[in-house]
């Protein structure tokens, strides 16, 4: 039997690091891919791209009235600082940046329940604030068991300018809004850098029809304090597991595996494949994605980001094969997105713990929540799908991405900022 779920497993401890990107230690974990591709028997390579970030050298809010008392922030990538010194300004929560909520907040720092959508942050724009601050965590986190997330400030969103953005410990949020908080004094030091992350890339070619290419991928790296074993390091070894199984079983269409780095800042490791590879994409059939897997508890997922007949071919083929999936059509937040979005049809295959049975961007993402015998689930079902269509004598799916989920996708993509934005379907 190819597949070996208990040797995927000692791979994913191998990278079960934090692996943020563009970081020495991506670049680690791209270097063990490479060498267990070696092993395989199969020659992979790397593939750079930039990777902007951001370089912070100072982070602090304190609450200047009617108390006095200094809090933990962490600013957003691609935001901006405050002057050297500070500023000292009036707070304001503005629970979800309902209009009433933004009458009178010039010059002030304001609190949001959540991310502002492109629209809200226009809207703060505007109105001129000084800064904002949204929440990461609970209202019951204890500080020394908790980070705080680090977010970004979207490239789409700086089309109407920057202003300082952080995050604090929902917390602390509850604390200070509690307490009346009236003023805070702010600073910021925090410069835009650029990073080097890479992509880990296979070719197994085609025995019968080498011009029709199906590409699995997964993304290898993390958010910060995260060992990112269920988020990616599971997608990422059950692939290898695949390679491993179609290098044996020689295909008949042409295959590419890919690890996608900094998949993690806003898809940059597969928006960087489909830049560099524009000719080669005419090629493309499909893109299957491996995206969270191996938690104990769990049910097994298939995000079809096509049309209608595939997600009803995924589905037929589970029951067929007795295998317990749940198939929808959806886009879904991760590398199938960007491929999606250029016309190739898409499938993310994924094991969606019950709340609070696994977790995802946070230190608790460890190897504790997860087991082989779940990671060979979803292991299995990617194989019996791939295989079936990469080895059928005619392929059976049109390269076609139906209207609602263009629409979809331009709403991820945030290309009509005056629609309604939404958090849906967004890890
Ligand atoms: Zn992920």
């Amino acid at each position: 039997m190819s597949i070996d779920s208990k040797r995927a497993f000692k791979l994913l401890e191998k990278i079960g690091f934090i692996r943020t990107s563009g970081s020495e230690e991506e670049l680690r974990a791209a270097k063990i891919l490479l060498e267990e591709i070696s092993s395989i028997g199969c020659q992979g390579y790397m593939e750079d791209f930039k990777a902007p970030s951001s370089k912070i050298t100072k982070a602090t809010l304190k609450v200047v009235e009617p108390y006095e008392k200094e809090y933990e922030i962490t600013p957003y990538n691609y935001s901006i600082g405050t002057p050297k010194g500070g500023i000292t300004t009036d707070f304001v929560y503005i629970e979800d940046g309902h209009d009433a909520n933004l009458v009178d907040i010039k010059g002030k720092f304001v609190l949001i329940n959540k991310r502002p959508d492109l629209k809200l942050y226009k809207k703060l724009i505007e109105a001129g604030i000084a800064g904002y601050i949204t929440m990461s965590g609970t209202a019951i986190d204890e500080e020394d068991k908790t980070d705080i997330a680090v977010s970004r400030v979207d490239k789409k969103y700086t089309q109407y300018g920057k202003i300082p953005a952080v995050n604090m410990r929902t917390k602390d949020c509850f604390d200070m809004v509690k307490n009346k908080t009236t003023k805070i004094k702010v600073e910021i030091i925090i410069e835009d850098i650029e990073l080097t992350s890479q992509n880990v890339v296979v070719t197994l070619e085609g025995s019968k029809y080498p011009d029709e290419i199906i590409s699995f991928g997964a993304h290898y790296d993390s958010v910060p304090f995260s060992t990112g074993v269920y988020d990616n390091g599971a997608g990422s070894v059950i692939i290898m597991e695949l390679l491993r199984h179609f290098k044996e079983n020689p295909p008949m269409r042409t295959l590419k595996f890919m690890w996608y780095g900094s998949e993690e800042v806003g898809l940059l490791g597969s928006k960087a494949y489909l830049k560099a590879h524009k000719e080669e994409l005419k090629k493309h059939l499909l893109m299957i994605n491996v995206d969270v897997a191996a938690s104990v508890l769990g049910r097994e997922m298939a995000l079809v980001t096509a049309e209608e007949n595939v997600v009803d071919y995924v589905g037929h083929m589970a029951k067929i094969k007795g295998l317990p999936l749940n198939v929808k059509q959806s886009i879904y937040s991760s590398d199938s997105t960007a491929f999606a979005d250029k016309g190739i049809p898409s499938i993310t295959f994924c094991r969606f713990a019950p709340k609070g049975g696994a977790f995802i961007h946070t230190r608790n993402d460890v190897l504790d929540f997860l087991s082989t015998e779940a990671l060979e689930k979803t292991t299995i079902i990617t194989k019996e799908f791939s295989e079936s269509v990469i080895n059928s004598v005619v392929f059976p799916f049109e390269k076609k991405i139906p209207d609602n989920m263009k629409k979809d996708l331009d709403k991820y993509f945030n290309k009509e900022p005056d629609k309604e934005d939404s958090d849906e379907n967004k890890k």
